[in-house]
């Protein structure tokens, strides 16, 4: 039987570190689909499409190509590679631009419309491991397993100070998250919220590998 495995949860938990090791344990293919809502972002904002206009965005998924692939070995850095229309664009994506632009993009229904087809079709290639916003709701409804990660606004904004070398940036970057956080809990299509019946962990208390022993062992006692 093919294993899908949903994890969503705020920006900064910990979905990336967690899923890549999970997918990795279970030989299952990881796919963040934050990525694919990053090249758009940066495809819009490269195109001078305006972010508040839901239609023109929801067209531009079918009009440019976005494809997340796994990292080269040499890409240490990485732990996928995101093109656009073939261009490695892995770096821009993480640009504090399309940081602050993505919430915007990502709220409109033509966008996620277009996007759920691509992200479904990403994830029957065989065993995969999803990371996102509305997996366990809206893209895997029936997924193998949902799980919702999580962990307090200061303990991810001291996170992402850390992985950026910029600890004086922290009330910045707790600003951002608490905003974004608002975005995405708050918009009416697809909002983030734990999944019924969802295994939720606090990466503020657990560390990666007592995340991934915790989903291996829900995931066995399923079998
Ligand atoms: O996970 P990451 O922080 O890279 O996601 C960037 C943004 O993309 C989120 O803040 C959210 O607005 C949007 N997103 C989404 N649905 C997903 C994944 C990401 O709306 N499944």
């Amino acid at each position: 039987m093919t294993r899908r495995i949903a994890i969503d949860g705020p920006s900064g938990a910990g979905k990336s570190t967690v899923g890549y090791a999970l997918a990795q344990r279970i030989d299952a293919t990881f796919v963040d689909t934050g990525l694919m809502y990053r090249a758009l972002t940066l495809a819009a904002i490269e195109r001078g499409i305006d972010v508040n206009d839901g239609a023109a965005l929801g067209r531009s998924v079918g009009q440019c190509r976005i494809e997340v692939e796994r990292a080269l070995p040499e890409h240490v850095d990485r732990l996928e590679t995101v093109l656009l229309d073939g261009r490695d664009v892995t770096i821009d994506v993480r640009q504090p631009r399309v940081d602050q632009q993505v919430s915007a993009v990502s709220r409109h229904a033509a966008v996620r419309d277009a996007m759920l087809p691509v992200q479904r079709e990403a994830a029957e290639r065989g065993d995969s491991v999803m990371v996102g916003r509305d997996i366990g709701t809206v893209i895997l409804p029936d997924a193998t397993l949902k799980v919702y990660l999580t962990a307090g606004a200061e303990v991810r904004a001291a996170r992402r100070a850390a992985e950026m070398g910029a600890l004086e940036r922290y009330e910045s970057y707790l600003a951002e998250i608490l905003e974004r956080d608002a975005a995405d809990s708050g918009r009416s299509i697809a909002p983030l919220r734990i999944p019924d019946g969802a295994l939720v962990l606090d990466t503020g208390v657990l560390d990666v590998e007592a995340c991934v022993e915790a989903i291996v062992a829900r995931l066995e006692v399923g079998d």
